[in-house]
């Protein structure tokens, strides 16, 4: 919708390795469309991560780069990691820059939808019939649980043997938290929300379902909310995954069924991803994808995961829903028109290039535009 004051929009842009530079100059073309065609103004404030910030500043983030982040509105973010990076001290390495960017912007709530496009439905390996007009959001706990709980480690029995030790650990404010993200997500989509866990085995699920429980009635009781054991859920991720609508579980959970469903879709260069903290600090924005060295270079990186985690940066942290819509129904037209990057290429379609398809984008945009109008 076309707003009639210019809105103001401190972006942070941080491309990283690989093919992180390519899909980034597509969403730089998405950015100026929006200022032509709204009332939005951007101010991208453009540095280094991972590998590219480790030549640069001899760290994978460094802490003026963290800085500019944290003043941003929004974080949109490429890929990071490379093979020339793999002998960097542990700590040093482009994936820790990732882990740090997370952590001190406190992003305790990672959003992964897992949405089937029409034109790509042959793309899932699952029957289309089961998985036509999928479109499922996963909300992962991010910064608790087992991948960080204490005590933690490998002591030496001395007998020979060895004891590794990790801690499923969450208390009533994490859960209390990524629950409200969770149902409020849910109110602006299908209004229901499936809470996973293994309460059935673990301490730790049985506080999660009575946390979510509580606050379901005290605050939410207008959305439907059911439990489901985590495993059930893997499996009904596969027979029937039009069931769920919003999915909130812990951050074990959530990174294997946040997989699951993603790959329901079949497609690594469609999906994009949030993360979220607290309600008016910025999100970091990011494809699933890594930074793809196979292909970096040589213009056959799909952009639109990253366009679509800009999408999603829009929705979620500018509150600019309809450009957000704009975006993602463009999206689906272009692959309508049937120019494909080569990862998602099928029968009957055109091969296009990474610059190719964010050009096609901006076709689309254009299109849409002059018919509202
Ligand atoms: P990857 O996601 O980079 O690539 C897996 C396969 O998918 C490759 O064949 C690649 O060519 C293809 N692919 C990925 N994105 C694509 C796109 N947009 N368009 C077309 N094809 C695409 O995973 P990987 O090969 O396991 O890892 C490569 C590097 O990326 C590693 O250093 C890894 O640590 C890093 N990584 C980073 C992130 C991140 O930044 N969040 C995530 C995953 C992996």
């Amino acid at each position: 919708m076309t707003q009639n004051y210019t809105q103001d929009i401190n972006l942070a842009i941080l491309p990283g390795d690989g093919i992180g530079s390519e899909v980034m100059a597509e969403v730089r073309k998405v950015i100026s469309w929006l200022e032509s065609n709204h009332a939005l103004s951007f101010t991208l404030h453009e540095d280094d991560i991972g590998g590219t910030a480790y030549d640069r500043y001899g760290e994978p983030l460094a802490d003026s780069t963290l800085e500019k982040c944290k003043a941003s509105d929004a974080v949109i973010m490429g890929s990071v990691g490379g093979p020339q990076w793999d002998n960097v001290d542990y700590n040093k390495r482009p994936e820790a820059g990732l882990l740090r960017l997370r952590k001190e912007m406190e992003l305790f709530a990672n959003l992964r939808p897992a949405i089937v496009f029409d034109a790509l439905i042959d793309a899932s390996t699952l029957k289309p019939e089961i998985v036509k007009g999928l479109d499922i959001l996963i909300v992962r706990e991010l910064t608790g649980g087992v991948y960080f709980g204490e005590p933690r480690g490998i002591e030496d029995l001395g007998n020979g043997q060895r004891r590794g030790v990790n801690t499923q650990v969450y208390e009533t404010y994490e859960i209390d938290r990524i629950g409200r993200v969770a149902f409020d997500l849910a109110k602006k989509r299908r209004n229901k929300v499936t809470s996973c866990e293994k309460a059935n085995v673990m301490e730790s699920g049985k506080l999660w379902r009575e946390e979510i429980t509580k606050l379901h009635a005290a605050e939410f009781n207008d959305v439907e909310l059911e439990h489901m054991y985590a495993d059930n859920c893997a499996m009904q991720l596969l027979r029937n995954p039009s069931q769920f609508d919003v999915i909130v579980t812990d951050n074990l959970f959530g990174d294997i069924l946040s997989d699951e469903a993603a790959m329901l879709t079949g497609s690594l260069g469609m999906l994009p991803s949030a993360s979220l903290g607290e309600t008016g600090k910025p999100g970091v924005y990011e494809p699933v994808h890594g930074s793809a060295p196979d292909i970096a270079g040589q213009g056959k990186a799909n952009p639109l995961a990253t366009i679509l985690s800009f999408a999603m940066a829009l929705r979620y942290s500018l509150n600019l829903r309809s450009e957000a819509d704009e975006i993602e129904f463009a999206v689906q037209d272009v692959l309508k028109s049937g120019g494909r990057t080569p990862d998602i290429i099928a029968e009957g379609c055109q091969q296009i290039s990474t610059s190719q398809m964010g050009d096609a984008l901006i076709n689309a945009l254009d299109q849409r535009f002059k018919k509202v109008a």
